[in-house]
């Protein structure tokens, strides 16, 4: 296993301490001792960061350089990480907790594909001429945001930092990009590959460190042009409050309650598979986890058997086991968290059919647990739990499914299972979310838009969606007379 090392903030290319001096601990979250330390930035940090991103927008190489050689250094480092992505997926899963299984083969090759779409988009980003009335021509720039402050949670560090790197440089913005205190050292891994694969200085600064310091910091500094952030619900509103003070441009990817429904007519088997795909991949620790388990009434009870039988034999435990289909929770808070939803839930009249209990004595590791009984209302069926927990929920039929599905201020994804390719597709209409999956759950490509309806948030990250995040147009006229 590899040595983990101390880590720097990254400003202007030159990995430097913070100014107070201090440094946080970051913990193995599958065996809870410490891993390393990293330093701590704060407000002063992202100060010089801010200053060093500014100076590289507005002067210097990234200014004048071609879209296509910005093209080539992202390029550059999607190879980069395809080099390294052992090492990095070994370091991912030993911060984060995840199974090795699925570093390996998800978050590595989603990263690398999404730097190697953007370094192709990048010298395919341009406006329009537009034919107006009179004898003018008229014509649009598409021209970067400017200085981007970008915040990232700690459920998929390494992949939420390629999400926000690739298009904000492509668009030939400049970064300042805070991790999650949790999980700090991906990003920063990122960073040095970021300087090998030669982009100049200043273009991205790394400054780890908490929410409400340097997270804050970073939203309010009146040098910052746009905010993209991706997180809680909670803290999503407090960023755009904070972001309001300079009318900073804001999106946000924030939380979900996804519905994956399934219908008598689908093939079960598929379904047990993507309900187990939907829930337990990453932990539960994901933004779209299909959460509410809507079965139809008639196959409820055989189909809540099928997956209990099934979850029952997942190997859970160690993450650095290539057989390990389920690792252990970000942090003792929450784990903590998780099993407090199962007590609340069996509290509101939900049944335990399995799980709910710590599956370790030491690591954050929760059982995979499915909860029975749930209607919509209650707390499990209302609120994000981010964990291995899944609610089953009984319908009637087409429009009591579609209310409770809808009766949620979520809405990121949802997943379809029926054989019944028309229902599928009115569904897939009347669904109000930003992802439907249909029988399928939990698919992803860098050339295809994620982002959230109602309080999921706003603004469509991946795909060429997400260059509007990151430019803005300027009209230009000219007078033919
Ligand atoms: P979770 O609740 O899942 O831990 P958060 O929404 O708290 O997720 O965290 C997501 C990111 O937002 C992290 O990088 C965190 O440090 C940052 N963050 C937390 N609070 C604030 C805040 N007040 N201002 C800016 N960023 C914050």
């Amino acid at each position: 296993m590899q040595v983990v090392k101390p880590g720097k903030i990254l400003i202007n290319n030159e990995w430097c301490e913070s100014q107070s001096g201090k440094r946080f601990d970051v913990i193995n979250p599958a065996t809870e001792l410490k891993l390393t330390d990293v330093a701590e930035g704060d407000a002063a940090d992202i100060a010089r960061a801010v200053k060093a991103a500014r100076q590289a927008f507005e002067s210097g190489p990234w200014k004048t350089m071609s879209a296509r050689e910005r093209g080539r250094i992202l390029n550059r480092v999607a190879l980069l990480l395809d080099k390294h992505k052992e090492e990095i997926a070994e370091l991912e899963t030993l911060n984060n907790g995840k199974p090795i299984h699925e570093t390996r083969n998800a978050d590595l090759p989603l990263s690398i594909e999404t730097f190697e779409y953007y370094g192709g988009l990048a010298d395919k980003i341009h406006g329009d001429t537009i034919p107006v009335n009179g004898n003018f021509f008229n014509y649009t720039l598409r021209e970067p945001a400017g200085v981007v402050g970008q915040i990232i949670p700690w459920n998929f560090p390494l992949l939420m930092a390629a999400w926000k790197l690739g298009p904000a440089l492509a668009t030939g913005c400049t970064v300042v990009l805070k991790p999650a205190e949790q999980t700090p050292l991906t990003a920063l891994r990122l960073g040095e590959i970021l300087l090998e694969a030669g982009l100049p200085a200043g273009v991205v600064n790394i400054v780890p460190g908490f929410g409400p310091t340097a997270g804050a910091a970073l939203v309010t500094h009146p040098e910052v042009d746009k905010i993209a952030f991706t997180g809680s619900t909670e803290v999503g509103k407090t960023v755009m409050q904070l972001a309001s003070s300079h009318l900073k441009r804001v999106s946000l990817e924030l939380g979900g309650k996804a519905p994956n429904i399934v219908f008598a007519d689908s093939d079960i088997d598929a379904a047990v598979n993507g309900a187990m795909r939907g829930i337990f991949f990453n932990q539960g620790e994901v933004c779209c986890a299909g959460s509410r388990l809507f079965l139809e009434e008639r196959i409820h009870d055989e189909f809540l058997s099928k997956l209990k039988t099934r979850v029952e034999k997942m190997v859970v435990g160690n993450p650095l086991d290539p057989q390990t289909q389920m690792g252990a929770q970000v942090s003792e808070e929450q784990f903590r968290k998780i099993l407090g939803y199962v007590e609340k839930g069996k509290k509101e009249g939900a049944k335990v059919v399995t799980g709910g209990s710590p599956a370790q004595a030491t690591g954050y590791f929760v059982k995979p647990t499915i909860l029975e009984g749930v209607n919509n209302e209650m707390t499990v069926a209302r609120e994000e739990i981010f964990g291995p927990v899944v609610c089953a929920i009984p319908f009637k039929n087409h429009d009591h499914l579609v209310h409770q599905a809808n009766d949620t201020v979520y809405g990121l994804s949802a997943g379809i299972w029926t054989r019944d390719i028309g229902k599928a597709h009115r569904l897939a209409k009347e669904i109000k979310a930003g992802t439907i999956w249909v029988n399928c759950y939990n698919c992803f490509d860098a050339a295809s838009p994620f982002g959230g309806f109602k309080q999921s948030g706003f603004g469509r990250e991946l795909g060429k969606y997400a260059l509007e995040l990151y430019t803005q147009v300027k009209s230009v006229w000219v007078s033919l007379d």
